[in-house]
């Protein structure tokens, strides 16, 4: 076995604990693969393993890597994307999490109704409120959130967030309950289901089980540290 396919089955073995001791169904959680700046040739020894859905950060890297491998792969988008990338970007994934403020968001729906796409996405929320990350306050996603339900093209599946980084993972727990609150919150006031909580790195995807994450973002704990 290789270390890649290895790590998986470590990984999806601490998924299942994860979630056994949540009293949830491992198969509520679904494994992103964050493959940014890894080659095509590490990304097959994932697919041959039997992993199916990737993670990207960067459209022209994405982009690059995308048609060299196998067509069913499933790609999502992880980063940020700027507004001069989403025309790019929009026919490559099926699911994009850093959607992280109101202009963005219109310029999606703007340029999918141009092209005809109905793109899925995640609103990123600043949960810590850290000045170094990008994402809505929890304030500013409850302020806009009529306007962006309002949007015929997108379709808004969930809340993702990337926790302040801890040496000790469970004191990223709070968090991930927070995202979690304020989803129920969200789904009360906008009176629509809002399913996704994508929550959970390599270094903290147990206690973001433990608060309901539904995607998990693993990429050194598969991959091995990124050059
Ligand atoms: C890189 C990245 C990850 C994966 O991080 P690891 O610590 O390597 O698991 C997850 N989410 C986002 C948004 C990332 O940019």
């Amino acid at each position: 076995m290789n270390q890649i396919e290895n790590n998986l089955k470590v990984i999806h073995g601490r998924i299942g604990e994860a979630a056994h001791k949540a009293g949830r169904n491992a198969r509520e959680i679904q494994l992103v693969a964050v493959t940014k700046k890894h080659s095509a040739d590490t990304i097959r020894y994932a697919w041959d393993a039997g992993q199916r859905v990737f993670g990207e950060s960067r459209v022209q890297e994405a982009i690059a890597k995308i048609p060299i491998l196998p067509s069913a792969v499933e790609w999502q988008f992880i980063g940020h994307l700027q507004t001069n990338k989403i025309r790019k970007a929009l026919p490559h994934f099926s699911l994009f999490h850093g959607v992280n403020n109101s202009e963005v968001a219109r310029q999606m729906d703007r340029i999918a109704s141009e092209t005809g796409a109905f793109p899925r996405v995640l609103l990123e929320v600043n949960v810590a409120a850290e000045a170094s990350k990008f994402g809505f306050t929890a304030e500013g996603v409850r302020t806009d959130l009529e306007e962006l339900l309002a949007l015929p093209r997108l379709q808004i599946a969930g809340l993702m967030t990337i926790a302040p980084y801890c040496e000790d993972a469970e004191k990223a727990r709070p968090f991930f309950a927070a995202l979690r609150h304020l989803r129920d919150d969200l789904e009360k006031r906008g009176g629509v289901p809002l399913p996704e909580l994508s929550m959970g790195m390599s270094g903290d995807f147990e206690p973001a089980i433990a608060e309901g994450a539904t995607i998990v973002r693993i990429g050194s704990a598969i991959f091995g540290e990124r050059i």
